[in-house]
């Protein structure tokens, strides 16, 4: 027979075989083509990204690195000073122009972000009535190579530095120093703001002082405006910043701190050393010293030196009334580091803020462990009015937060150390991939901390699914600025979160997803990936075609529908045993998991990989059963987010 008649043969037999073992009739939305058809990577390849996932060998990234001095005045609530920026050009591209954030104008009346503020409603953000007119206000800006005035435009919260000569690719470098000045909104955004309290203010500063803006190989440069939802995207660098503030104020600041003998007692120096060489909590400044005078240096104003290094970010937090408390964290290399916690009296007390360098310590250890050690010398827990916002080294936490909220809120903060600060993606077009990612790895630390102590606090799985999966829900690959401010929450932390806990337990297995998770951090460390770097480094590492998990879960908004629609016995004997009859109806697909017991009681259970349902909508399975079966059921546990349940059970009449 010639190969051509015998496929003609196969492909009639093939063909008539089908017929006689059709589908059984059922109504559903799934489409298997539409899940696995091929995923387009974009962008492809290429000399600077690698179809591996990792960084190619022709990667490259910018670099900015900052000098600030700033000055407090904590009576107009003004912030002002200057920035040198270091700015080297590691891109092979000359660099006629450069772009800077000046995030600040955000809360500019005029602004792009408070046009969109919506009216009536509460907003995070911000408040369509407020009266607030902030933004910076730029005296000077000069290229200091040859001690010139820039030529620069601002447009919204976005400046534009036009050069007389560019600067070359390959590692050039331009030094700029511009001289500003800003009023700190008492409520900003969630990420910066005044508390106040009864012992004096609480100055959470953040987003002060304008910062380059990312020139990358993705998009050139990054000039997305900041309207409030979507985060930051920055380069990394190293800090070296001065803070001039009144002598009764305690500053904490990202890094460590230069000076500690101009700006504290001999007591708080003595206290400092002691926590750094203990594990449990070490009172720098105790409630009772917070009213007593002789607990700071004499004075009128004191200035604070801080430095941190490969860091993309700095904010620091200013007050007279804060109670001050620190202990040694260990590191798995050896190193160690220290936690600190600074609040007012009214957050005082082992329920509320008496823990929250306990919390810090628990969390910093325990994901340095996981996944990848802690780079920064001090991580700062501040009480403010901001309810939870990160920043290197240093993190705002709701002054109010008690117990479980505490914790958690302490947790997802310094969760954000490893996602964006270790791993720098680009917050304000991808927030899932630090949202989401820290949530994923704040639900393994919930169970680490102290022996599980918090393990069921936070929101249940089962309230948050109707929210996720509903077709009025946003996909996660959507910019935060894009989606509608309710969905942020479940689109992308919760389910972004969820997703990654699947991957791992039911889909490649903790083993196979924690080497390429550890991958992915190791890869990408003060880098800047894509999602597109996050797929194929899971993929790769983990020998998983992962596309239709891809697409069903981040990039489009599908739902899962799993059932069982007949119970039959092999040949119509018992003892030949059972074949289930299974569905899949809605766009999901996901392994099965099924269990079922015997009219004697007896009980088994299995799992299904996902490619049953590469190409049809209905699977049988045979069970080996030898009895009449009493009930089968998919998902017992509600493992997966089956968007109805009552589906998923067959019991015998
Ligand atoms: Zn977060």
């Amino acid at each position: 027979m010639s190969r051509k008649i015998f496929s003609l043969c196969c492909l009639l037999s093939i063909t008539i075989l089908s017929f006689a073992q059709q589908e059984p009739v059922v109504e559903s939305k799934y489409d298997p083509h539409a899940l696995f058809s091929p995923v387009p990577y974009a962008p492809g390849p290429n000399i600077s990204r690698a179809a591996t996932g990792e960084p190619n060998v022709g990667y490259w990234q910018n670099r900015a690195d900052y000098q600030i001095s700033v000055s407090l005045n904590d009576i107009k609530n003004e912030i002002s000073g200057s920035v040198t920026i270091t700015y080297r050009n590691n891109s092979p591209h000359a660099l006629q122009f450069l772009w800077l954030q000046l995030d600040q104008n955000f809360f500019n009346k005029n602004s792009r972000g408070q046009a969109r503020m919506p009216v009536g409603e509460n907003s995070r953000y911000g408040d369509a009535a407020s009266g607030f007119n902030g933004g910076y206000k730029i005296s000077a800006v000069k290229l200091l190579d040859d001690n010139t005035d820039a030529n620069y435009l601002v447009n919204d919260t976005r400046m534009q530095i036009r050069l007389p000569k560019a600067v070359k690719p390959g590692g050039d470098v331009i030094k700029i120093k511009i001289d500003y000045s800003f009023t700190l909104p008492e409520y900003g955004a969630d990420r910066c703001g005044i508390l106040k309290s009864k012992n004096g203010n609480v100055f959470a500063v953040a987003q002060w002082y304008p910062r380059m803006c990312v020139f990358d190989d993705i998009q050139g440069w990054n000039t997305l405006p900041y309207l409030g939802p979507s985060e930051f995207y920055l380069e990394y660098g190293n800090f070296d910043f001065n803070i001039t503030a009144p002598a009764s104020h305690i500053v904490v600041a990202s890094g460590e701190l230069q000076n500690p003998s101009e700006v504290l007692t001999a007591a708080q120096v003595k206290r400092l050393e002691e926590a750094k060489a203990s594990d449990k909590t070490v009172i720098i400044r105790s409630e009772k010293e917070v009213t007593d005078p002789a607990s700071r240096p004499a004075g009128n104003t004191l200035t604070w030196h801080y430095k941190i290094e490969n860091a993309r970010d700095v904010s620091w937090a200013s007050s007279k009334s804060f109670i001050w408390d620190a202990a040694r964290m260990n590191l798995p290399s050896g190193k160690k580091a220290l936690a600190m916690s600074v609040y007012p009296e009214e957050s005082n007390g082992v329920k509320g803020w008496g823990r929250a360098t306990e919390y810090t310590k628990g969390s910093i250890e325990n994901y340095s462990k996981r996944w990848y050690e802690f780079p920064y010398p001090v991580a700062t827990n501040v009480a403010s009015n901001v309810g939870g916002m990160e920043y290197p080294g240093i993190v705002f936490c709701g002054s109010n937060a008690k117990e479980d909220q505490l914790f958690g809120v302490t947790d997802h903060e310094f969760g954000h150390t490893w996602f964006p600060m270790i791993v720098g993606s680009n917050e304000r077009k991808y927030g899932w991939m630090d949202e989401g990612f820290n949530t994923f790895i704040n639900s393994l630390a919930k169970m680490d901390f102290n022996n599980g102590e918090y393990k069921n606090s936070g929101v249940s799985k089962e309230l948050l699914l109707p929210y996720i999966f509903n077709r009025e829900s946003e996909s996660i690959f959507n910019t935060p600025d894009a989606m509608k401010e309710a969905n942020i929450g479940s689109a992308l932390y919760y389910k972004p979160g969820y997703g990654l806990e699947l991957l791992r337990d039911q889909i490649l297995g903790p083993e196979r997803f924690d080497y390429a998770f550890k991958t992915y951090i190791n890869r990408w460390a003060f880098k800047h990936p894509t999602p597109w770097d996050f797929f194929r480094t899971i993929e790769n590492v983990s020998g998983e075609d992962l596309g239709w998990f891809w697409k069903e879960w981040f990039i489009e908004n599908y739902m899962l529908d799993q059932a069982i629609i007949g119970v039959d016995y092999d040949k119509k004997v018992v003892s030949n045993g059972a074949i289930v009859t299974l569905a899949n109806l809605d766009q999901m697909a996901m392994p099965v998991l099924l269990s079922y017991e015997t009219k004697s009681g007896k009980t088994g259970t299995l799992k299904l990989p996902v490619e049953i349902w590469n190409n049809t909508t209905t699977f049988k399975v045979k069970l080996p059963t030898t009895e009449e079966l009493k009930s089968v059921t998919i998902d017992p546990d509600k493992v997966f987010p089956d968007i109805n349940f009552a589906n998923n059970k067959w019991n015998a009449n």
